[in-house]
């Protein structure tokens, strides 16, 4: 098997498509090298010698030795040097080079082959002393701290020192003299802690630096950088030992990093840095401060020091004409890195830039525009998660920031205001026009109101799909949900975290992207939903299948959603409808009636309150289906859990506290979440879901009147786990549409389905879609019940099971394709077994993230339904996944 291969002078033994087997680096080196541009020659060692330097022990085997010393000549052969050699010695860099990169977490060595005999021949061939001393001084440096790893603040302590001593404070201030007198304590600090001198042999320091790098590969760092980046630890890292050009020899030459577009705007303009008479690593260290590269640039920031194109006009001009043909070549934006030696251009590697999501809309519409790419790459090119960043208001990145917490990223966006510790204050204050942030251990329904009025949501428990992080998510507020630390004491008003303490009406600032929690108010910038947005998700709508549609229940909700694109509503949680001020007080009427009898009157209050939503709903979604779920959560949620509550309560509903008391205690339940919910309240209930499909179908007869576009009302019934329960709900609401079709003297379509959140249903789906006429998967639930993990109580462990590889994501975040697919699969392969043109659509959370989305589409589903801000990040994803 071969290990080793060769690039530039001519030579190149890979190219762009071998990123696995070289990296990135070294394919686009040798790719670069291959179309004639000017790279320094060299060799990469594959990703495969990592693997097996790994299996063997951290040893190399000995046939590498002779394929090494083939790509040491290669080099020499090219430059016309030796390495080693004492009068004009050949000299290396080694560098890693992953198959993604991973800037910063692995090891770098320059000016390999430096030695105490070698530094002279340097000195004589380059006619630069100086050069010389300080390159050799550099090599002993990272030598001694990459591969020997010793402690590299001696280093710079002593170099602190030799300038103290000369009376100066810049390192340009030094002569070759004092270089040379550094290389000396150099070597000697080498020598007290390695106890043995630094290397001479060069093809000694070569293979100390290459075991060095795919060393690295394990550091901590490394690790924990593929952990936060899900990049498999089996991909090992290549080693690229390539001939070292120099831009620290001289005022002609020069180093320098660019892009070829703007990465953080996506202007189509060259932008980047460059130093004079510097090495690659001033550039990145920040000592010096950079110059710009193109006079437009330097004149619109207003700086000094001429940009390379005024300093260094010709070489400026072919490496304008190198970023030009790059980006042909590539058909993506570069992130390059050069060298100008003695006025001599090299390129030192060139990648697709990283870049933020506004640049990456406009950098993809703009090729395609161009004719660079198609539009379904375009479509490819634009990360959907991305597209959060640009659809709510984000922090100014300039602005500095108090960090004072940290919590889950729940709902992107940013968002200031006064602390406020109930829903209750969190609306009038805001009607007062006040900003506040609601701070709650956790939220619950009761909450919704004061969530909507605040500017933003801060919880200490719960997790990525609490109640905060869903009902936050659908309203589009910024939310930071199980921040830990926080200790809330509502009741005085105090908020301690970290030895530090707010009080109701101070500011804070939550970053519901980063999951950051600052105190004051930080200054955030707009979004801009400018041409580029919805040129980019017009060409993704027109290569997508499936249908997206949106979780929305308030009229708000409904219009964003349409706005955003949504092709109707795929789940209206009409509990959230309940909640109203002024309506809760019916609600527990009807909980704490003693007989049905009681509970209709109570019902009979509700009806034309729910008949006015769901017409509300219709007439924004004229023309488009909308899937209304009946009454869900355990019927205790809607009474009061304090004690200063139930007196209040007791007055608003006529019944004493007594009784209140007794049937909360009545309803208490050990584990709610597989309680008396979803249709076991039908079916203890029925004249409940009786009201509610009589005020649907009344609802969507006005509509259909009034607007003559009949609304395709879709009723569905949750955490369904037998057709027989399903048969008796659906018989309730065929019932309710028949009398009220009756009554109206006019019919329209319908169709009754049903969740399926619970294993048995999946199982069983074949008998269930015997009656339904289509199934909502609720993956939420279903990730709860087939995990058998709570999904209010997760956080506190699921890190940990992330962290040890046992789920690849949150569950609760990315749906778990293995085990809960799997039953999405077999139940709607059953569920079409037995009727064909059954509906198929998602439902939880799962329904905005793209990784869920393209297994809806493997799955063949029909729709997938997300809150309302995710709604284009679904239609990307949709439109990805069918290309
Ligand atoms: C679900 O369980 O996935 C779902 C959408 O319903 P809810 O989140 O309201 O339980
Ligand atoms: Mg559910």
């Amino acid at each position: 098997e071969r290990y080793v291969y060769r690039f530039g002078g001519g030579v190149s033994d890979g190219g762009k498509g071998d990123k696995n087997l070289l990296g990135g680096k070294g394919a686009n080196l040798a790719e670069m090298a291959s179309i004639g541009l000017p790279v320094p020659p060299g060799f990469t060692i594959s990703t495969a010698m990592c693997a097996r330097y790994y299996q063997e022990g951290e040893r190399f085997p000995d046939s590498l030795r002779d394929e090494v010393a083939d790509g040491i000549a290669h080099i020499e052969g090219v430059t016309g040097k030796r390495f080693g050699d004492a009068a004009d010695p050949l000299l290396v860099s080694v560098r890693s080079g992953a198959r993604v990169s991973m800037p910063g977490m692995m090891d770098t060595v320059l000016n390999l082959g430096l030695n105490d005999e070698t530094v002279k021949g340097l000195a004589a061939a380059s006619g630069d002393e100086r050069f010389a001393w300080d390159s050799y001084r550099r090599f002993i440096q990272m030598y001694s701290d990459v591969v020997l790893e010793l402690d590299h603040g001696a280093f710079e302590e002593a170099l602190e020192i030799a300038k103290e001593d000369l009376g100066v404070t810049l390192d340009t201030e030094l002569g070759a003299a004092d270089w040379q007198a550094l290389v000396v304590r150099y070597k000697a600090i080498v020598e007290e802690q390695w106890n043995k001198p630094f290397p001479q042999d060069v093809h000694d320091q070569l293979w100390g630096a290459v075991g060095a790098v795919f060393g690295s590969w394990q550091s901590e760092r490394a690790k924990v950088y593929r952990r936060l980046n899900d990049i498999p630890g089996d991909w090992g890292t290549a080693v690229n030992v390539q001939a070292m050009v120099f831009g620290n020899m001289g005022d002609t030459s020069a180093t320098g990093v660019a892009f070829t577009r703007d990465p953080a705007k996506g202007d189509r303009a060259y932008y980047g840095e460059f130093l004079i008479n510097a090495q690659g690593e001033d550039v990145v260290a920040g000592i010096r401060t950079p110059q710009y590269l193109t006079k437009a640039a330097r004149e619109a920031a207003g700086a000094k020091p001429l940009s390379m194109e005024e300093a260094m006009p010709e070489t400026y001009v072919e490496l304008a004409h190198v970023f030009d043909l790059l980006e042909n070549h590539y058909r993506d934006m570069q992130d390059i890195e050069f060298t100008v030696q003695q006025g001599k251009l090299w390129m030192l590697q060139t990648r697709s830039g990283k870049r933020t999501a506004k640049a990456a809309l406009k950098i993809a519409v703009d090729m395609a525009n161009e004719g660079l790419i198609s539009h379904d790459e375009a479509v490819a090119r634009v990360d959907p998660a991305a597209l959060d960043q640009l659809l709510h208001p984000t922090l100014d990145p300039k602005a500095p920031r108090d960090v004072v917490a940290r919590g889950l990223p729940a709902s992107p966006g940013a968002a200031s205001g006064a602390i406020v510790f109930d829903a209750e204050t969190a609306q009038q204050q805001a009607e007062r026009g006040e900003d506040v942030i609601l701070v709650r251990v956790e939220t619950s329904p009761e909450d919704i109101h004061g969530m909507h009025a605040a500017k933003g949501i801060l919880t200490a428990r719960g997790g990525m799909t609490s109640h905060a992080a869903v009902v936050a998510r659908g309203m589009g507020r910024p939310c930071v949900s199980g921040a830990g630390t926080l200790a809330i004491d509502a009741k005085a008003g105090v908020l301690r975290v970290d030895g530090r303490e707010f009080r109701a009406g101070d500011i804070l600032t939550i970053d519901g992207a980063t999951g950051e929690v600052m105190a004051g108010r930080v200054p955030t910038v707009q979004p801009e939903l400018a041409g580029d947005f919805g040129v980019l998700m017009g060409w993704a709508d027109t290569v997508r299948r499936l249908k997206v549609r949106a979780n929305a229940e308030t009229p708000l909700d409904c219009r964003t959603a349409r706005d955003f694109g949504a092709e109707g509503v795929g789940l209206c949680r009409t509990e959230h409808m309940f909640f109203d001020a002024e309506r809760i007080t019916a609600v527990r009427q009807m909980i704490l009636a003693e007989d049905e009898a009681g509970r209709r009157t109570a019902l009979a209050k509700l009806l034309p309150e729910q008949r006015a939503d769901f017409t509300e709903i219709f007439e924004i979604m004229a023309g488009l289906p909308v899937t209304i779920r009946l009454l869900d959560p355990p019927l205790h949620e809607f009474l009061p859990h304090e004690e200063a509550e139930f007196a209040e309560v007791a007055k608003a509903t006529g019944l004493g506290v007594e009784a209140l008391r007794r049937r909360a205690a009545e309803l208490h339940e050990f584990n709610p979440m597989l309680g008396h919910r979803g249709c076991r309240l039908g079916v203890t209930y029925p004249e409940i879901y009786e009201m509610q499909a009589r005020a649907i179908f009344e609802a969507a007869v006005d509509v259909a009147e009034k607007s003559g576009a009949a609304p395709i009302p879709e009723v569905m019934v949750p955490l369904v786990a037998t057709r027989r329960e399903l048969e008796l709900m659906k018989a309730v609401i065929d019932r309710a549409a028949a009398a009220v079709f009756a009554e109206k003297g006019r019919t329209l379509d319908y169709l009754v389905g049903t969740m399926i959140e619970l294993p048995r249903a999946a199982l069983k789906a074949g008998e269930i879609a015997e009656v339904g006429a289509f199934f909502s998967f609720g993956t939420n639930d279903l990730t709860q019940t087939t995990l058998g993990v709570s999904r209010d109580d997760a956080a506190r462990f699921l890190t940990a099971y992330v962290d040890q590889g046992i789920y690849a994501r949150d569950p609760f975040v990315s749906l778990d394709i293995e085990g809960v697919g799997e039953l999405i699969r077999l139940a709607a392969e059953r569920g079409r077994a037995t009727r064909p043109d059954i509906k198929l659509g998602i439902c939880g959370e799962h329904g905005g993230d793209p990784a869920s989305i393209a297994f809806c589409e493997a799955a063949g589903l029909d729709y997938v339904s997300a809150s309302p801000y995710r709604v284009p990040i679904a239609r990307l994803a949709a439109a990805q996944a069918a290309l």
